[in-house]
């Protein structure tokens, strides 16, 4: 209708295209946003992989549509871009969020490469949608409540020592992870090199959760260990969180502590421990850490023992006594919330 429209009024072909890289969330109508069903509404041209096209396909009807395979991304974004020259609105769909792991880096890639820039007519809007791993979590229970990262665990695009050095970093550094892309009827061995690896740095026991098409039809859930999880059944579509050093499961939830009982007696309704205060570092948050450095070293124990018993490089532990204590205090005493 709309090229109709164009070819009618010649004065509408100089209306600007525009490209909207919509992530539409896990895959349930329940779970998308607002903004991107009004996105996909508003296109002239709706691409992406089939299933998600299915997803929306009360949205689509009368729409010029273009279904791609999964392997085609750079070619979806190639004809996304032909289609907003010509003047149209493209709503290019990713699930979960366009840009963890979707559309939105090819697409910018493509973009650069034709000479766009940010003031090219072409304008180009990103629509957030919830990841996996926000899914995922929220099945599961609270597993993502500390720190935590993404590594996608396919090959096809990032050499395997890249993978397995974020891998090794990440485990070391007792971050939860949630692995994207864990398996696929080729890639079997990744899933093992990963628990391997984590294994080198954390406990058999270590809960992890398997998570399989979450919020769609065939949603299938698996709690199961570091030691086990490669036995596991794990598929294109599954997530893998692995929790950190602190997670647990408790009447099937799966939680990662904020650290509220670092500070409270959880116990007796929340009493700040000895020490601490509520709305104030930790007694060993920076500046209590930094005493605490500052009195061993002047009780002689020099850079190299300091580093291993804390556990951090021995540039940073001198670097951080060679600043003068008061450096670190605080500018202003206003209270910060703990949530
Ligand atoms: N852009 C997507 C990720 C695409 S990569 C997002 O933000 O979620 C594809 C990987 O995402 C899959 O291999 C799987 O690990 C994960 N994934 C996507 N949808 C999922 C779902 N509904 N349930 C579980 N994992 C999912």
């Amino acid at each position: 209708m709309n090229q109709e429209l164009t070819q009618a009024a010649p004065a509408d072909a100089a209306a600007p295209g525009k490209i909207m890289l919509v992530g539409i969330g896990p895959g349930s109508v329940d779970h998308m946003t607002q903004r991107a069903r009004a996105a996909i509404a508003e296109a002239d041209v709706v691409i992406g992989y089939v299933t998600y096209i299915k997803l929306v396909a009360d949205l689509v009807e009368g729409k010029e549509i273009i279904r791609k395979s999964m392997t085609e991304e750079l070619d979806r974004a190639v004809s996304a871009l032909a289609s907003a020259r010509a003047g149209k609105k493209v709503a290019l769909i990713s699930s979960g969020d366009a840009g963890v792991y979707g559309m939105a880096g090819p697409t910018f890639e493509v973009l650069f490469q034709s000479g766009w820039t940010p003031d090219d007519e072409v304008q180009v809007e990103i629509i957030p949608g919830a990841s996996a791993l926000n899914s995922c979590a929220a099945l599961v229970g609270a597993p993502l409540t500390h720190d935590f990262c993404a590594i996608s665990l396919s090959d096809l695009l990032t050499p395997w020592p890249t993978i397995a050095r974020r891998l090794d970093a990440v485990a070391m550094a007792d971050f939860v992870v949630a692995l994207y892309n864990p398996k696929s009827g080729r890639r079997t061995r990744q899933i093992v090199e990963a628990q391997r690896l984590f294994l080198r740095h954390r406990r058999p026991d270590t809960p992890v959760a398997i998570v399989k098409s979450a919020y769609r039809r065939r949603e299938n859930i698996v709690f199961t260990t570091l030691d086990s999880m490669a036995d596991a059944d794990i598929g294109m579509l599954s997530t893998v969180l692995i929790g950190n050093s602190n997670t647990f499961v408790r009447n099937g939830l799966m939680v990662t502590p904020r650290g509220y009982a670092n500070k409270y007696d959880m116990e007796d309704g929340g009493s700040t421990r000895d020490g601490e205060k509520a709305g104030r570092s930790l007694s060993t948050g920076l500046l209590g850490w930094l005493e605490t450095l500052q009195a061993e070293h002047a009780a002689g124990a020099d850079i190299a023992t300091l580093a291993a018993r804390h556990r951090l490089p021995a540039d940073y532990i001198q670097a951080t006594l060679d600043e003068p204590l008061d450096a670190a205090a605080p500018a202003s005493a206003t209270e910060e919330s703990e949530a």
